[in-house]
């Protein structure tokens, strides 16, 4: 018996998305290029450059792959932030593994950064800060991919309550981010409270809650440390459980789950078992597509964000 749960696949999410790309593609009347660089010899990496070349050249994108020694890196992203001939840049992560990499991004200019890495777009994001261009407000901030992904997700499964004023639509909800890395889980959990949630952000240390306070009364989230909690508080109470922890053993219980609940994992592994299903409304066991079309969205983006696409 596998209840009434909904799975619902990336790929069909991501449809609805490319359809909204495409449409702002055809405005630009130009293709936007997009230029990766790959310093290191991770697979994961090689069949993301992969994939993201493949969804480019089908939807009229540009893609133009760099292999580079990584000690040269630093400097060819210098050149490439001044080549007018490059809308966009994304770089392979990790290439030193190590803080190095910090100046990796820091180097990448905030008007390419596809991916939402610069320092000014980081800080942009946990304060809630929208607009490059504040008072006049017509060029978007860029988020990073994936935690953009699954914001995209909940709005496609009406999480967000579009009955509700923009900025507000998750008041009332209260979702678990499994995952507190600066790359996806602790963005993720600052953008759903920035927008009203009250977020649960577990790591391997514990529980924090990210919320703007009763009655949103604050203008962006604030964190608390939730000393003594762990999953059997926060799951039995949560509308939504979104789960990236990596490796393949790990598994969200099943048991504490709230009947009725979305579940969502962004892990490579599957973070939730099969009986998942016999608990929750909506299913949605991987996310990957969703994020490369994120990444044209935001290539998009920074092509419209460019002086002269608004006439200045
Ligand atoms: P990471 O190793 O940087 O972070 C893992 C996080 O999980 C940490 O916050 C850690 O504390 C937490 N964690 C680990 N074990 C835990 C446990 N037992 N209980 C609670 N929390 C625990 O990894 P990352 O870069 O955030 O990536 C996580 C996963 O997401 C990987 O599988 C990665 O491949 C995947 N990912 C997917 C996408 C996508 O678009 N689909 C994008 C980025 C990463």
């Amino acid at each position: 018996k596998l209840g009434s749960c909904k799975v619902v696949l990336g790929g069909a999410i991501a449809q609805g998305l490319l359809a909204e790309v495409k449409a702002n593609l055809q405005q630009l009347g130009r293709s936007p290029k997009l230029h990766a660089y790959l310093a290191n010899s991770d697979p994961a990496a090689r069949s993301y450059a992969d994939w993201t070349a493949r969804t480019c050249k089908e939807n009229g994108f540009e893609f133009h792959l760099h292999e580079v020694d990584r000690e040269d890196l630093e400097d060819v992203l210098r050149h490439a932030n001044t080549d007018e001939s490059i809308d966009g840049m994304i770089v392979y992560y990790p290439v030193f593994d190590s803080k190095r990499d910090l100046t990796l991004q820091w180097t990448v200019s905030m008007f390419k950064d596809v991916e939402g890495l610069s320092p000014q777009l980081i800080s942009n994001m946990y304060q809630n800060i929208r607009f490059l261009d504040p008072p006049f407000n017509t060029q978007k901030s860029i988020l990073p991919c994936t935690p953009l992904a699954i914001v995209k997700i909940l709005e496609y499964l009406q999480i967000y309550n579009t009955f509700l004023d923009y900025g507000k639509r998750l008041f009332g909800r209260r979702i678990t981010v499994i995952n507190r890395s600066e790359v996806v889980g602790r963005p993720l959990a600052a953008l759903l409270a920035n927008d009203g949630a009250e977020v649960y952000s577990v790591d391997v240390t514990g529980v924090q809650l990210f919320s703007r306070g009763s009655g949103l009364k604050r203008q962006k989230h604030e964190v608390r440390e939730m000393d003594g909690w762990g999953l059997e508080q926060c799951l039995p109470v949560s509308d939504v459980v979104v789960s990236g922890v990596p490796g393949e053993t790990y598994k969200v219980p099943t048991h504490l789950i709230k009947e009725g609940s979305v579940c969502i994992n962004f892990s490579t592994e599957k973070n939730f078992n099969p009986d998942v299903k016999e608990r929750a409304s909506i299913y949605v066991p991987s996310i990957g597509k969703v994020t490369t079309i994120i990444l044209l969205r935001n290539l998009v983006r920074l092509v419209q964000n460019q002086p002269h696409a608004n006439g200045l």
